[in-house]
């Protein structure tokens, strides 16, 4: 019998620093098992990034990775820090940026026995990822007065727009919400609500609403479950995640996808977390199901799944979760409890 060859992806790998390359090899090691169980395996292209970088090669981001991610179209990455009010731009916005990589989706959903204070949450973040006020136009006028420009355009904010109606539709969901601050910011929010009206009322089946992003912070802490898809600007965006990442358990569960039209960089919410870093301590769910978004983006359904099942039978059972979701495992333990749950 003629023998079928198994299907080989490759992927460019960037682990980052702080957390990334501990959370980066439970992740890896889960979907190589995961890929040996259903027919498919991956060929990594390992690149540093940021200051790990320019340490070795005088670049933060080596040109090779640019190119690898050209020829690729898949990365998945582990967070990378920046540094804070000085230093080299974020790798994170450039690569975005780079790539045109313009949606970003951020699922936040509560896994299966996970004991938080706001059950069953199922809420989506579509976020505009290349301009706003990450566009990273910062001048200093005088020696006292800095400047930083929020570009919004009528093409960002129309696709962005599209992609989170789009989905809404393909899946099933009810509503969206824009946030925004057009009160303040007339021109800017103004032509960003603009367009998500326009891409709206091409969707009538879905309901279209509009809440300032102050109000829409307490709204969302009083009762989340009025929305369902939370349609913003760069900034909001990223602010958002983080406060409802604690709706389901926290920064280390909740995973994001950078997608453009020729590329995609699958990552965490979540930063390098340099005071747990280097300790056991990081939760990898999040990196984790950035991989099965990964996995569904790259058409290995199969793993995905497998992948997903395991990874809720380990927070069904609770007996070995990481520390900040209340149990004791440590990063390495908790991986292998997923490839245990993976075994037929
Ligand atoms: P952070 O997300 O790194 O950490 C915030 C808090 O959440 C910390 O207490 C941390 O221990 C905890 N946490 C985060 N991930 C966790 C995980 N997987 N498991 C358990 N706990 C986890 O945010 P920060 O401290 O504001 O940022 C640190 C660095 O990360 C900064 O340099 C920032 O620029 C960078 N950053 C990078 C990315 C990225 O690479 N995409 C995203 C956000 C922040």
């Amino acid at each position: 019998m003629k023998s079928v060859s198994p299907r080989t992806h490759n992927i460019t790998l960037i682990p980052g620093d702080g957390i990334g390359p501990e959370v980066t090899a439970a992740t890896v090691s889960i979907l190589e098992a995961a890929g040996r169980a259903t027919g498919c395996s991956f060929h990594w292209h390992r690149f540093d990034a940021g200051a790990d970088a320019f340490a070795k090669t005088g670049e933060y981001i080596p040109q090779a990775l640019y190119d690898s991610i050209t020829q690729n179209k898949v990365a998945l990455k582990g967070p990378v820090t920046t540094p804070i009010g000085q230093g080299f731009s974020s790798i994170n916005v450039t690569l975005r940026k780079r790539f045109d990589l313009y949606t970003n989706f951020r699922p936040v959903k509560t896994l299966p026995g996970l004991k938080t204070n706001y059950p069953n949450i199922d809420l989506i973040i579509f976020r505009e990822n290349t301009e706003g006020l990450y566009s990273g136009l910062e001048v200093m006028i005088q020696p006292d007065i800095a400047q930083s420009l929020k570009i919004i355009t009528a093409k960002g904010s129309t696709r962005i727009a599209r992609a989170a109606f789009e989905h809404a539709c393909r899946h099933g969901r009810k509503k969206i919400h824009a946030i925004h601050k057009a009160n303040i910011m007339k021109l800017t929010d103004g032509l960003f609500l603009r367009c998500c009206k326009a891409v709206a009322a091409e969707f009538p089946e879905i309901v279209y609403a509009e809440h300032i992003v102050d109000n829409a912070c307490m709204q969302l802490v009083l009762n989340p479950y009025q929305y369902d898809i939370l349609l913003t600007e760069n900034l909001y965006g990223d602010i958002l995640s983080d406060l409802c990442s604690a709706f389901v358990g926290g920064l280390g569960l909740v995973p994001g996808a950078n997608i453009g039209a020729d590329a995609a960089i699958f990552e965490a919410v979540h930063g390098s977390a340099p005071d747990i870093a280097g300790q056991d301590k990081a939760n990898p769910t999040a990196l984790l199901q950035s991989a099965v978004l990964m996995l569904h983006h790259i058409g290995e359904a199969d793993a995905a799944g497998l992948i997903q099942k395991a990874l809720e039978h380990v927070y069904a059972e609770g007996k070995t979760l990481t520390r900040d979701v209340g149990g004791s495992a440590g990063t390495r333990a908790f991986g292998e409890a997923i490839l245990a749950a993976m075994q037929p």
